[in-house]
This record gives C-alpha cells, sequence and structure tokens, in this order.
C-alpha cells in the first residue's frame, strides 16, 4: 500500500511536471482530459503505474486539475510538487463497481490491485446505501484510516417551517470555547497549549538527530503522534458539543465567523487555532442537517456592544468580562450578552413573526430560550405582549410568551 501511495506521489509529481513544461515551452495549457488520455498511454510501459488501479490514477489528475482550478481563479496558489514522505493518500472515486469491497465479518477490506487489507470497523455500515468512494490515508504518525463514503444513509430531515420552541445562540469565544443563551459555559480545553511542553521536547529531540537517519524517522514519528493526539481530543470533544446542542435544540444560531482574518493577529492565532471554531459549526451543521434542526449563521458586527435587552451600543474594551449598560443601567456578561445577540438575530433571520431587528427597534424577545429564563418586563422597557399590542398584531402561534418568573440570571 505504501508503494501505492508513493506511486500517486511521482503521479502527481509527473503530471504537474509536464504542464509546467508545456506552458513554459509552448505556452500550451494542458487539459485533464488530454493528461487522462497520456495516463492511459503511460500505463502500457510503465509497471509502476500500471500496478495502480485506473481510477485511483485518474483521481489523482483530477485532483491536480482540481488544484488548477482553482490557482487560475486566484482561490489558491500554485500547485507544488510533493516531497518525499510516508504519510500520503489515494483514492478510489466508484468503489460500488467493486473496486473495495469492506467485509465486516471477516474484519478486512478489500482493495482492488492491493488486496485484502485487515481493519478494524469502528461502527456499523449502513445496509441499504451505495458505498461511494474510499480514501485509505496514511498519517505522519505512521497509522492508517480507510474513510468510506456512502451515498444516502438517512434522507435528510426536511426542514420545514415548524414553529421553534428552543432556539439557541451560541457564542464562541476563547476564554470560554462557547458561551450559550441559556448560560452554559464550556471553557477553552487548550489542549495544544498543554500538550506543548511535550511537543517542544520532542521537536528538540528531533532536531538533535542525524539526517537520514532511522532515530530521526521514529522521532519525527512521535511528534506526529503527538499533534495527532491534540487533534484528536479536539475532534471528541467538538463532536459532544455538537451531539448536545443538536439534541436539546430545534434552532442553533452561530455568528459567522471570519476565522481566516482573526487568525492574522499574530499573538492570538494560536488559541484561535485551538479552539477549532469552525470544527464545531461544521460537526453542529451536519447533525442539525441529519436531524431537521435549523442552524443559522448570523452577522456578528457589534455583538458584545450591543446591549440584548435595550439595544444600546456600548464602548467595551476587550479585556472587560462584564460591563454596564449605558442605556438602561443592567450589568451584563459580556459572552452571555452575546450569545443573546446572536439568538435574537438567529429567529429574526428564520422570520418567526418578528421583522429584523436594528439596534434602535430592540424589544424583548418573544421566544424564551430556555424555562429558565423568563421574559423582561421592567420599567422602561416595552414587554413583548404590550409590543404586539402596540402594533396592532395579536400574538401569533409561533411567539410563546410567557409568563415573568423572576430570572434567576440576573
Ligand atoms: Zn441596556
Amino acid at each position: 500500500m505504501l508503494t501505492a501511495i508513493g506511486s500517486c506521489r511521482h503521479l502527481w509529481n509527473e503530471a504537474l511536471a509536464q504542464r509546467k513544461e508545456r506552458w513554459q515551452k509552448g505556452r500550451k495549457s494542458t487539459s485533464y482530459n488530454h493528461q487522462q488520455w497520456m495516463l492511459t498511454q503511460e500505463r502500457r510501459a510503465n509497471s509502476e503505474l500500471a500496478a495502480l488501479h485506473s481510477q485511483v490514477a485518474q483521481d489523482v489528475l483530477r485532483r491536480l486539475d482540481k488544484a488548477f482550478q482553482r490557482f487560475f481563479k486566484h482561490q489558491a496558489g500554485h500547485p507544488r510538487f510533493k516531497r518525499f514522505t510516508t504519510s500520503g493518500s489515494l483514492t478510489y472515486p466508484q468503489c460500488y463497481n467493486g473496486s473495495v469491497r469492506p467485509d465486516v465479518l471477516r474484519g478486512r477490506l478489500y482493495l482492488s490491485k492491493i488486496g485484502n487489507v485487515k481493519v478494524v470497523f469502528h461502527r456499523m455500515l449502513p445496509k441499504e446505501a451505495l458505498l461511494k468512494t474510499c480514501t485509505v490515508i496514511r498519517e505522519p504518525c505512521g497509522e492508517w484510516y480507510a474513510s468510506l463514503v456512502y451515498e444516502d444513509i438517512m434522507p435528510l430531515q426536511n426542514v420545514i417551517a415548524r414553529h421553534i420552541t428552543s432556539p439557541l445562540g451560541v457564542d464562541l469565544g476563547l476564554k470560554s470555547l462557547i458561551v450559550t443563551s441559556d448560560g452554559v459555559e464550556v471553557p477553552h480545553p487548550r489542549f495544544l497549549r498543554k500538550a506543548e511542553k511535550r511537543l517542544k521536547h520532542l521537536q528538540k529531540t528531533l532536531s538533535r538527530k542525524k539526517k537520514d537517519s532511522k532515530n530521526r524517522v521514529k522521532a519525527r514519528r512521535r511528534v506526529a503522534s503527538c499533534h495527532a493526539k491534540v487533534a484528536r481530543q479536539r475532534a471528541d470533544l467538538n463532536h459532544k458539543l455538537s451531539a448536545n446542542l443538536v439534541k436539546e435544540h430545534d434552532l442553533i444560531g452561530f455568528e459567522a465567523l471570519q476565522i481566516k482574518n482573526m487568525v492574522k493577529s499574530h499573538n492570538l492565532s494560536k488559541s484561535i487555532h485551538d479552539a477549532a471554531w469552525g470544527q464545531l459549526v461544521r460537526f453542529t451543521e451536519y447533525k442539525a442537517a441529519l436531524k431537521g434542526t435549523r442552524l443559522v449563521k448570523v452577522d456578528g458586527s457589534y455583538s458584545t456592544q450591543e446591549c440584548f435587552h435595550c439595544g444600546t451600543l456600548n464602548r467595551i474594551n476587550l479585556g472587560e468580562r462584564d460591563f454596564v449598560c449605558s442605556g438602561c443601567g443592567r450589568i451584563l456578561n459580556r459572552d452571555l450578552n452575546a450569545s443573546r445577540i446572536v439568538l435574537k438575530r438567529a429567529i429574526a433571520k428564520v422570520g418567526q413573526g418578528m421583522p429584523e431587528l436594528k439596534p434602535a427597534e430592540t424589544w424583548p424577545l418573544l421566544v424564551w430560550t430556555t424555562r429558565r429564563a423568563s421574559e423582561v418586563k421592567d420599567a422602561g422597557t416595552i414587554g413583548a405582549q404590550k409590543a404586539l399590542e402596540v402594533r396592532g398584531n395579536k400574538p401569533t402561534e409561533g411567539c410563546h410568551v410567557e409568563n415573568a418568573r423572576g430570572d434567576p440570571d440576573r
């Protein structure tokens, strides 16, 4: 299998070199189809290529073509040559034709042109679904994985316009990883920071090893193992968090983050990468789609400054965790307030009988997030019921206006 991965890398480099050469010599562009045709010719003469499953080789060229398309659209840099490593991957794009056959009973996976490989299945395979692609990956730490993609595992739940009963706003942060609008805080686990000491030690040992020695390979693998562990810890936490979010709520609001831009600030970039917000949102997204939960990404601008109760924009310094609203005088927790603003905007976005809220005309939420928090009915604030009367509406079915029960949060 390692030779197959090596052949794929070789093919990538050869194909890339061919494209470069054709362009430099004759200003000719090379199409995917042209290279595909070349591949067929090459396979007759080259035993290394012939040993590779035809579709696996085609997939390499397809990926190279995609890389060039992205380069032409200025979405990515110029495709680069792959240097020799012991890690890599190969993809069977159409497994349903029999090129890949998983055998759960015998604990093995048949890969065409490679043979039967011993595997450990870590979950049940879907029965009535089409096996589409299989990617065999060798991680830098030396572990092998096969990822099988099935089509139509479960028909996606139709997200019909139901009345939302338990919406939730989520604020992503660095102090706490997430703060939800019902007051749950999950601290930032800082997996990378915690592993840093060991990583530093391992890096140092690696740098002392002689070049091209076996001990250097071993040391490099140890560093990779440490990184792989951090990645697993992160993914594990994010899977658990996203599962919980989707289980208990039927509308989840996230801030649409521009993580790429945020990472540019260097002193925070490591912590931002370590937080893996993008992964959490991605996991929640697919789990929500399976369950029929709505996930809304809202504009996050001014979410920390805007008061959730009165809509006043406050000036807050970065370090401040709590602040006093200049409009209504309430003491607000920065993250909790932000998550409620996200919630408010998410509800406005799905249009549950509420117009898009602007800071100036914000009034208390018609739908409450939890049983714990209740509607705000303080002096100077228009209550939800009253707000509707003022506007000449009756509360619609979708708007659950709960009675004030006293608010333990404040
Ligand atoms: Zn206020």
